[in-house]
């Protein structure tokens, strides 16, 4: 570039570089820069258990000694500080900038929920707003050289997601969860094809509530189906990761507000999480960038 393109450039405005991106955007990337896996949690309905998945997956990472990012971005209904008992918390600031709360050892949560003054506080924010509030989160939170960060998106296709996968780049990784009825499986397709035409790759599918384990005798009954989640993956040409039983000890775990896997780390539950954590685990021994293992 000759110097007086660079003046004309610098004239025009202050704040912008020349190539377009202006210093907020290249503070944005470099702090995103730092964390080298990111994986968006994401449904096509609600209650079948993205939260569920996220604080596990997340916990369970953690519990591997890799430093993980737990950030909620529910605007309308954030359920992250109640899940991991931490209700009530403030985030700290620092030169501007918020702490994420530590939820135990390498494991740091960020929820707009630690922002709000009373749980009954209703949030009304259209889709601007929302956009400028994950973008505060992605950037303005001290997150730090992470392994993971894990997003829990509200379900659906909606402006949360759409937000978090622009401002995360066709890096970031989505895995859908569903349940295995047909009614919440045929959302999934529709989470799938958003994936796809954002440009992200899509980690897998996690079938959750897939059989019910029995806590008299221990083996999963499979009363409300199972398999629907594994079809659609084979369908839509997308990994499965791997199916999550019905366990009343994991709603337990929800209402007392402990991730599950760090009270339960054993037992047929817990092993079905397990199966689904390894190959994410194995994204982290693989350089950054390389696919996802199937
Ligand atoms: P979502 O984020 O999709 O709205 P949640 O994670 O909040 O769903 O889960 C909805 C409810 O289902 C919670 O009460 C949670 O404890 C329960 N739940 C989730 N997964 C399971 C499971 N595998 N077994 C039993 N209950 C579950």
């Amino acid at each position: 570039m000759s110097t007086q393109e660079h003046v004309t450039c610098s004239k025009k405005n202050q704040d912008m570089r020349c190539g377009g991106e202006n210093v907020a955007q290249q503070a944005m990337r470099s702090s995103l820069d730092r964390i080298k896996h990111k994986i968006v949690v994401l449904s096509g309905k609600g209650g079948v258990g993205k939260s569920t998945v996220a604080v596990n997956l997340s916990q369970a990472l953690a519990m591997s000694g890799k430093l993980t990012g737990l950030l909620d971005v529910d605007v309308h209904g954030p359920s992250l500080p109640r899940l991991l008992s931490l209700r009530g918390e403030r985030p700290q600031l620092d030169a501007g900038r918020l702490e994420p709360i530590s939820a135990g050892p390498n494991l740091w949560v960020m929820s707009l929920g630690f922002l709000l003054s009373s749980e009954r506080e209703a949030v009304v924010w259209r889709g601007p707003a929302k956009m400028k509030m994950i973008k505060q989160f992605l950037l303005d939170v001290i997150w730090r050289d992470l392994d993971f960060l894990v997003v829990d998106c509200p379900p659906g296709t909606g402006d949360e997601p759409l937000s978090v996968l622009q401002l995360l780049g066709p890096e970031a990784k989505a895995l859908i969860v569903t349940t295995p009825q047909g009614v919440a499986v045929d959302d999934v397709r529709r989470s799938v094809t958003f994936c796809a035409e954002l440009g992200n790759p899509v980690l897998g599918v996690v079938e959750n509530m897939s059989g019910h384990l029995c806590s008299h005798c221990g083996q999963i009954e499979n009363i409300f189906g199972s398999g629907g989640g594994e079809a659609l993956a084979e369908e839509m040409g997308v990994p499965f990761l791997g199916k999550i039983p019905l366990d009343p000890e994991v709603v337990r775990a929800g209402d007392e507000g402990f991730a599950f896997l760090r009270v339960h780390p054993d037992g047929p539950t817990a092993q079905a999480m397990s199966r689904i954590v390894a190959p994410i685990l194995g994204m982290a021994a693989s350089p950054v960038g390389q696919p996802p293992l199937k």
